[in-house]
């Protein structure tokens, strides 16, 4: 028997009285794209709430590359190589894009951070560090073509480039799995075919496997290799596009 890559079996979790997610299962190959759809209230955040370790669930097992993430804190998880973006933006809006990115790979750094960012006299040791970090950086930057947005302030950039940032902040992390809430929602027709085309572009020369939470049915279809879709927390249906659709 070979083991998955990324599974969840027979997760709960609920809120007081409310069941969010109910015994919900599901497995992810690698190097795939996997979207998760349902309407608002579904329980799709959750699992990703689940996954990353800010929520404890009841019931069920997170297993990773054959390992259990249970018990494990966010900082730790995303430390085994799992990356997430917020269905909210989540940057620090008066840094630039570059020190975004750089906090990103925070946890990678063995020197304190406030040694790495915004010092302009750092010890020797750091000095060297950070050169190999904004390196990695500026790899992303490059890939995601953000190069003009590099030493501009996040708050000044337009909301499709600002998710793009956080896209890059996560790529920062050099994750295996990256979780995407709503990478999407709020962006314009052309700047959501940017998106799928950098999707696509991860997956597919970043060798990442993506797990994608969106609930715009003709995005999700041509870029998944395979789709589930929820409600109340429970499976509706999962499969390939054309399956779901049917
Ligand atoms: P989705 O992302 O599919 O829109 P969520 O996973 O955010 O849905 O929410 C699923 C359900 O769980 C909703 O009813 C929501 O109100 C509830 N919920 C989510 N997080 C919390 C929380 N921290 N406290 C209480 N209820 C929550
Ligand atoms: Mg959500």
């Amino acid at each position: 028997m070979t083991i998955p890559f990324f599974e969840i079996k027979n997760l709960s979790k609920s809120f007081g009285g409310l069941t969010a997610i109910d015994q919900l299962s599901f497995q992810v190959e690698r190097n795939t794209i996997f979207s998760i759809i349902g309407p608002n209230g579904a329980g799709k955040s959750t699992i990703f709430n689940c996954i990353n370790g800010l929520y404890k669930p009841e019931e069920g097992e997170i297993n990773f590359k054959g390992q259990s993430l249970r018990g494990f804190r966010p900082d730790q998880v995303a430390k085994k190589g799992i990356a997430r973006t917020f269905q909210n933006l989540e940057l620090f809006a008066h840094m630039s894009t570059m020190d975004n990115l750089l906090l990103g790979r925070h946890l990678h750094m063995k020197a304190p951070i406030w040694q790495l960012i915004g010092l302009s006299i750092k010890p020797l040791k750091a000095a060297k560090e950070e050169i190999h970090h904004r390196q990695k950086v500026e790899e992303i930057i490059d890939f995601l073509e953000l190069q003009s947005a590099r030493n501009q302030f996040v708050s000044a950039l337009p909301y499709g480039k600002q998710k793009l940032v956080e896209l890059g902040r996560a790529l920062a992390l050099d994750p295996e799995l990256l979780l995407l809430d709503e990478p999407a929602a709020g962006l314009n027709q052309e700047e959501r075919e940017e998106m799928v085309f950098w999707i696509k572009d991860i997956r597919n020369h970043l060798v990442i496997t993506v797990i994608l939470i969106e609930h715009n049915m003709q995005m999700v279809s041509s870029i998944s290799d395979r789709i589930l879709a929820i409600n109340f927390g429970k499976k509706l249906v999962e499969g390939t596009a054309k399956e779901v659709l049917n």
